[in-house]
């Protein structure tokens, strides 16, 4: 079946269709984001503003940035093409919003072109994956960071072959591998996908 003709997807982007599980009205496919770098316990503080960052010099987990010790982190984006969908203006994609490593001098220099909106000139950067995504070791796995322009999070992509989530980066993810991920973080949406 076309992804187009499937009713599952047809009910999902329905932007009057409220989803039983969080009351939200998702029309389409939505992101599942981590909150930290998974070696980063949530600080007391909770998640500060950017414009934190420079003011302070000790660990500090911001909207955007991470600083632990002697390690920086970014939030980025690790997407994947929904299959069925694409190339061109019809491309759907499924994300994780991840934490990422830099070398302190990448991590400096995505922080001062950050108000700028513009971090395109920068990388592409060498990255460890700092979020274990379900299935995958506790290894951390290569990436490679590309920072983007307008405003948008850099874009990860795994350049470690063994990991569970490769193969769907390099071509594409399903509509059910996506439900069944989001099933795994307690957002069983399948069922209502189907009835009435
Ligand atoms: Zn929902």
């Amino acid at each position: 079946m076309r992804l187009a003709d499937d009713p599952r997807w047809q009910r999902l982007n329905n932007p009057h269709f409220q989803c039983p599980c969080c009351g939200e009205r998702h029309a389409g496919l939505f992101d599942i984001a981590f909150d930290h770098p998974d070696p980063f316990a949530m600080p007391e503080g909770g998640v500060q503003f950017n414009s934190a960052l420079p003011a302070t010099t000790g660990d500090i987990l911001t909207e955007d940035f991470a600083r632990f010790g002697e390690h920086r982190f970014v939030r980025a984006v690790l997407p994947m093409t929904l299959a069925g969908t694409g190339p061109g203006p019809d491309l759907v994609q499924f994300s994780f919003g991840v934490w990422a490593t830099l070398a302190p001098e990448n991590f400096d220099a995505m922080v001062e072109a950050f108000d700028s909106r513009d971090q395109s000139h920068l990388g592409p950067y060498f990255s460890w994956l700092m979020n274990k995504l379900p299935g995958a070791s506790n290894t951390p796995p290569k990436c490679t960071m590309y920072p983007q322009k307008d405003g948008q999070r850099p874009v990860l992509l795994l350049e470690d072959d063994t990991h569970p989530f490769y193969a769907a980066q390099d071509s594409a993810i399903t509509l059910d591998e996506v439900l069944d991920l989001y099933a795994l973080i307690g957002h069983d949406i399948r069922p209502h996908l189907l009835d009435g």
